[in-house]
């Protein structure tokens, strides 16, 4: 007799064979009286979730936020009181890449972080750059068709891409930071984090002001160039941030935030809700708040990573959201796609669930494991959960205005390029500008991407600037270069 456990159906019931199925005979047909085998192969062509359209590589591991300054005078929230310890979880991943695809590969990184605070889940869901391609979300879907592939061919087309991104101009500081070598992070522990909309936060008193999350990685940034990206196994990134965490090396990073006060937003120099621009540090420093650090892998990958569902709506007392189009956008489309992907009940699997109670009048639909029960409805006269009329004012603000379709408003100093010639002309080293050539000229050379495109690319980079277009051109050979 084994000491083994005996195999069971998903019911529990003792299984009698893991080799052969139930047959007329040795020699015979199968029977569809043999559960347990329909069972594993129903169950088996039911074992993927509909992936991610965007993001859909990735990786994550659980850790600790803890604050170490005083921040109150600018928030109530529980999470960001000095102090606070807080568990969180994190997913990294890769943009415009399949479930399957390579770690290393040009791309954005994902940098979304679920923080289990005492007051709801606080969802931070941010890139490891600063900015974005574009600041309207009625261009979302096209941009990332744009990046992904052809309907005829099924393949990922430069041509499409630098289409796109000439045509849609605020994309050039997004794509200029993304032909730098930060384009191809070494590891998902070498590489910042920022939240990248601007936010609101309130304090007890109900002062209001706009802030910027940055995750400075305390490992140092590393990147590969574009050959060493080339050359990594595919999972490269996933495989380092697990084993890291295994052998006991926790990564952690710097947590830092810009505070604006509120009344600046009208007259600063800069859209301070354009996602396609930062903040400068000179204007607004990071200021310390804390530290945050992974400790923990997953035990699976599937129920907490591919499972875990990351949405901006998650905004906890003290935080709340800014006129910022993209994230309005987004606080609509994340918990949409959960819906879709995961089920409606998405937050109730263990990884996406608070750890504080639920008082919910939402009730039903597939796979609902908790039921607050009776009473299901509001008002009630029984005794059922209330809302609290205090949480009122925490994040309104005035805005008045006729209905429109419109561009931001431009501040002073607002264009699509000014933002990338600083990160040319005054933060690039030389070799991180010969670098960002050469990434554009591989991107750009490639067999796709046609004669008339070519002239287009150069008028972008030299839009940036002037030497970085006359680079571009020689190496395209576009003629008056
Ligand atoms: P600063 O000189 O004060 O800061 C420049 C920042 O750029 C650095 O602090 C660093 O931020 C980041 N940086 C450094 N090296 C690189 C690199 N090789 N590739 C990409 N980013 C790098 O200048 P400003 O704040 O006035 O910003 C100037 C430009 O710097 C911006 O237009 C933007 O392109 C870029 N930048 C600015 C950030 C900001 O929030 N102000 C953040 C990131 C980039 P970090 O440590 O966060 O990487």
């Amino acid at each position: 007799m084994s000491d083994r456990p005996t195999t069971t159906t998903d019911a529990g019931i003792p299984a009698p064979s893991d080799d052969h199925s139930q047959s007329v005979g040795p020699n015979g047909p199968l029977l569809l009286q043999d559960h347990y085998l329909i069972q594993k192969m129903a169950h088996f062509n039911r074992e993927r979730v509909p992936e991610r359209v965007v993001h859909a590589k990735g990786g994550g591991a659980y850790g600790v936020l803890e604050i170490t300054e005083d921040v109150s005078q600018y928030t109530r929230a529980s999470l960001f009181q000095k102090g606070a310890r807080t568990e969180s979880l994190v997913r990294f991943s890769s943009v415009a890449g399949e479930l399957g695809s390579a770690d290393a590969g040009r791309d954005p990184r994902g940098f979304a972080i679920k923080f289990y605070t005492d007051e709801g889940n606080y969802d931070l869901v941010g890139n490891n750059t600063p900015v974005f391609f574009i600041r309207d979300p009625q261009k979302f879907s096209d941009f990332i068709h744009s990046q992904k592939r052809r309907a005829d061919n099924h393949l990922r087309d430069n041509n499409m891409q630098w289409d796109f991104w000439t045509l849609s101009p605020e994309s050039a500081h997004q794509v200029s930071l993304l032909m730098t070598d930060r384009g191809t992070p070494a590891s998902w522990r070498h590489m910042n984090g920022y939240g990248s909309h601007t936010f609101l936060w309130y304090n007890a008193a109900g002062d209001k002001f706009w802030v910027k999350y940055h995750f400075k990685t305390d490992q140092g940034i590393k990147n590969f160039t574009a050959e060493e990206a080339d050359a990594q196994d595919p999972d490269v990134h996933i495989r380092d941030l697990y084993e890291a965490i295994k052998r006991g090396d926790h990564p952690s990073w710097t947590v830092q935030v810009q505070i604006m006060p509120f009344e600046d937003a009208a007259d600063y120099r800069f859209n301070p809700f354009d996602l396609t621009k930062v903040w400068p540090h000179a204007d607004y420093p990071p200021i310390t708040i804390g530290r945050w650090t992974l400790n923990r892998n997953p035990e699976n990958y599937f129920a907490e990573i591919e499972q875990a569902a990351f949405e901006p709506a998650n905004l906890v007392p003290g935080i709340g959201a800014s006129p910022d189009k993209m994230l309005q956008g987004r606080l609509f489309s994340y918990p949409d796609t959960h819906r879709y992907r995961i089920g409606p009940n998405y937050l109730q699997l263990p990884v996406n669930r608070p750890k504080v109670p639920v008082h919910t009048y939402n009730k039903d639909g597939g796979m609902a494991y908790y039921n607050s029960g009776d009473p299901v409805y509001a008002p009630n006269s029984v005794g059922g959960p209330v809302a609290d009329p205090s949480l009122w004012a925490g994040d309104t603000y005035g805005i008045a205005g006729e209905i429109v379709r419109s561009a931001y408003t431009l501040h002073r100093e607002d264009d699509d390029y000014g933002q990338a010639r600083a990160l040319w002309e005054k933060v690039l080293s030389d070799v991180d500008r010969d670098h960002m050539v050469h990434n554009i000229l591989i991107h750009a050379n490639a067999p796709e991407v046609t004669g008339d495109m070519k002239p287009r690319v150069v008028e972008y980079w030299r839009n940036v600037h002037k030497d970085l277009g006359d680079r571009v051109a020689r190496g395209l050979g576009v003629n008056g270069s």
